[in-house]
Formats: C-alpha cells, sequence, structure tokens
C-alpha cells in the first residue's frame, strides 16, 4: 500500500507544482497517472521513488513513512523515460546489476534473466552496450530490470513511448500480465488514453498540479467529474 498525506512540491522555492494530493493505492493494484505535459506526474512519481525531494506532506508505503529513505531503502524498481542504463556494462550485466546486491544466488539469477529476456524479446542482444541498441531495444532493457527485481511496488513512467504501435499493444498485455503474476503494486505513467483506459485498475487525472477524479476506467468514462476529465478521457459528456 502506498499512501500520499497532502503531498505538495515545489522546485528550488517556487510556485508549488503540485498541491495537497492526497491517494492511497492498494497492494497489487494497477493504478495509472495521467494528465498533460507539465501536470506533474513525472515529479510525483520521482517523488514515491526518492529521486526528488518532498517538500510538503508525508509518504507512507506498506506503513512505514518513507519521506527520507533513499531510493534503495524503499523496496520498488522503477522504469523511467531516460531508462538510465550504465553505458560501460552490458545488456546481461544492466539487468541483472540490482541483484548483486540482493544476494540472490547465480542459477536463480540467470533463471529470471532468461524468463525477462524472452519475454522482453532479447536474448540475442545480452552481450551488447546500450550504445549499440536502438532506443525501443534500451526502453526493453529496462523493462526486463524492472521485472527481474523482486521489488513488490513498481514505478513506470512512460515504459512504452519509444516503441512502436505493434509492440506497444504487445508490451501492454506483457506488462499487464507480469503484474498480476507477480501481485505487483505499479504505478504507471502514460498520456496514452487508450493505454490508461486499457491498463489501469483505477486511474487518476492530474490536471496543474492538481487532482481531477480518481476512479475507475468506467466511471470515469461514464461520470467524469469535470469538462477538463471528459475531454481528456474522451467522453461524450
Ligand atoms: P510530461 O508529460 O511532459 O512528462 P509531467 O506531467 O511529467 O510532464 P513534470 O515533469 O512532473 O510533468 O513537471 C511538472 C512541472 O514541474 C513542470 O512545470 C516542469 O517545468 C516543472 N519541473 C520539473 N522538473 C523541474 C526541475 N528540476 N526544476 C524546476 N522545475 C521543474
Ligand atoms: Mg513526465
Amino acid at each position: 500500500k502506498v499512501e500520499l498525506w497532502d503531498i505538495s512540491k515545489s522546485y528550488d522555492k517556487q510556485a508549488n507544482v503540485l498541491n495537497g494530493i492526497n491517494l492511497s493505492i492498494e497492494k497489487g493494484e494497477f493504478f495509472v497517472l495521467v494528465g498533460p505535459s507539465g501536470s506533474g506526474k513525472s515529479t510525483l512519481l520521482r517523488m514515491i521513488a526518492g529521486l526528488e525531494e518532498i517538500t510538503g506532506g508525508t509518504l507512507k508505503i506498506a506503513d512505514q513513512v518513507v519521506n527520507h529513505l533513499r531510493p534503495k531503502d524503499r523496496n520498488l524498481s522503477m522504469v523511467f523515460q531516460n531508462y538510465a542504463l550504465y553505458p560501460h556494462l552490458t545488456v546481461e550485466q544492466n539487468i541483472l546489476f540490482g541483484l548483486r546486491a540482493k544476494k540472490v544466488n547465480k542459477q536463480e539469477q540467470q533463471e529470471r534473466l532468461k524468463k525477462a529476456t524472452a519475454m522482453m524479446g532479447l536474448t540475442d542482444l545480452l552481450k551488447r552496450k546500450p550504445r549499440e541498441l536502438s532506443g525501443g531495444q534500451r526502453q526493453r532493457v529496462a523493462l526486463a530490470r524492472s521485472v527481474v527485481s523482486d521489488a513488490p511496488l513498481c514505478l513506470m513512467d512512460e515504459p512504452l513511448s519509444n516503441l512502436d504501435a505493434k509492440l506497444r499493444a504487445h508490451m501492454r498485455i506483457e506488462v499487464r500480465r507480469l503484474q498480476k503474476k507477480l501481485g505487483l503494486t505499479m504505478i504507471y505513467v502514460t498520456h496514452d488514453q487508450v493505454e490508461a483506459m486499457t491498463m489501469g485498475d483505477r486511474i487518476m487525472v492530474l490536471n496543474d498540479g492538481k487532482i481531477q477524479q480518481v476512479g475507475d476506467p468506467i466511471t470515469l468514462y461514464n461520470e467524469p467529474a469535470n469538462l477538463f476529465v471528459a475531454s481528456f478521457i474522451g467522453s461524450p459528456k
């Protein structure tokens, strides 16, 4: 369970980019964050990850206040827009990097690697370096790295944005299947309405740093809270 209590954020004492965010995300839930560019989605995700200082409010993960915990102590995995891979490591080393620290034995590592790379279509690329990959392949390496970690909470920021339409449709299903199978709690940022509506158990619509509505896809479509939600979701109202 992830709880946000009156979370706000300002960068360098400028005006708030997030205001009064109250939210509770259940264990095992696939929670989607949508909103226009600049609405604060990445900022919110980065605060949950511990990559960005929380300037107001309380963040709890699994009943523990984590405001001041380092990213690696929060027991989560992440796939971000810039999918920072280690340039000097191979695909295989990049995927397994996080497991070293966790003392997962070699055999278990290889099994997870095999499964993750087969799923992401990376089996033939294991010895390559990131600079020898396309953008979409790099993105899939980042997804595979998140798959092999067994963190119960997974944060993804536009993880499929560099893939072509066909692969994206396939990966939506794979990510969703995996999340269900492992019982992961997922917080997933996208600005693709189809992605939001087809993948999310619940969706949160953000605009200008404020929550517009939180609900399941059908409720958002049938009962949008305001015109902004209606036009964003594309419902007839
Ligand atoms: P996109 O869909 O384009 O990725 P987003 O919803 O993820 O947008 P954020 O990246 O969270 O938006 O940005 C929210 C606001 O915070 C924007 O106005 C942005 O300019 C501002 N912002 C983001 N990062 C910083 C930073 N490091 N310093 C100052 N302002 C920032
Ligand atoms: Mg963003």
